[in-house]
């Protein structure tokens, strides 16, 4: 499993692209976790050889405008480069599907022309699905691939945060997507091969971290180390670390004693089965 980090800046980033993660299995399935903004995901995609055509499948972890408005743009880029395009097909809770549905009318895509709450989907001038939405219960295993299943787990942010698990070829992956400390995500991340947490602060300002529904990089290894989690990545990073992250990793390091990176924009990391 491949793991491209297109974006690792929290909502105020002013150097960093805010969330996307891609994940290509071997199985042959591709999948993005959030969709940043603006055409973030879409241009560090292309950096790293990863087109908008290529994502099978997206899981969206809430509807903050950081994590949800670069999907409007990669479904747009996508109809452009094929005309045999499937629809872009996006998981999550009904608050961010409908924080979905919101933004892809207020954005004004040129390519669609209808929504069909009904349907769930989307259909462009020539009456072509070219966007697909569908409600992800947790705990349900969505089949994502020959050897992909993922399923959706609540996490402490605003209402309809979820976090994801992913488990392809052997290997499993959990993402925090925005949290606080979040016990269900110690629950969902047992015994996963990574752990990836957002972590916006050190503990030094934890009450403003919990204030604005957020962890410290002391919680996410916590996390990790009460999932026993086999390695931690830190992302979602606000702008204090974007240049040095050895405050960020001081703390994660008293919590967790597992390999602990923080990531940064075009960061990839390939994970194998365990032996
Ligand atoms: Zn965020
Ligand atoms: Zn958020």
């Amino acid at each position: 499993m491949e793991i491209t980090f297109l974006g690792t800046g929290a909502g105020m980033s002013v150097t960093r692209a805010h969330t996307a993660i891609a994940v290509r299995c071997d199985d042959g399935a591709t999948l993005l976790l959030d969709g940043s903004s603006g055409n973030s995901a879409l241009r560090n995609g292309e950096a790293v050889g990863i087109g908008p055509a290529d994502y099978d499948h997206v899981l969206l972890s809430h509807d903050h405008p950081d994590h949800l408005s670069g999907l409007m743009f990669i479904q747009g880029r996508r109809s452009h480069v094929t005309t045999e395009e499937t629809p872009l097909p996006v998981y999550g809770s009904s608050q961010g599907l409908d924080g979905l549905r919101k933004a892809a009318v207020a954005t004004r895509i040129p390519d669609i022309r209808e929504l069909s709450p009904v349907e769930g989907a989307a259909f462009n001038h020539s009456g072509r699905e070219v966007l697909r939405w569908r409600e992800a219960p947790r705990g349900h295993r969505l089949e994502l691939g020959p050897d992909t299943v993922a399923w959706s787990f609540d996490v402490d942010h605003i209402p309809g945060s979820i976090g994801w698990r992913i488990e392809s070829g052997g290997v499993a992956v959990v993402f925090s997507g925005d949290t606080t400390y979040s016990p269900s995500l110690v629950e969902a991340a047992q015994g996963a091969d990574l752990l990836i947490h957002e972590a916006l602060y050190t503990d030094a300002a934890h009450d403003l971290a919990v204030s604005r529904l957020h962890s410290t990089s002391g919680d996410a290894a916590r996390a990790a180390s009460r999932a026993s989690a086999a390695q931690l990545i830190l992302t979602h990073l606000d702008n204090p670390f974007h240049e040095d992250q050895t405050p960020l990793l001081e703390d994660a390091a008293r919590h967790y004693s597992g390999p602990l990176t923080a990531a940064y924009d075009l960061y990839r990391i390939t994970l194998d089965r365990q032996q």
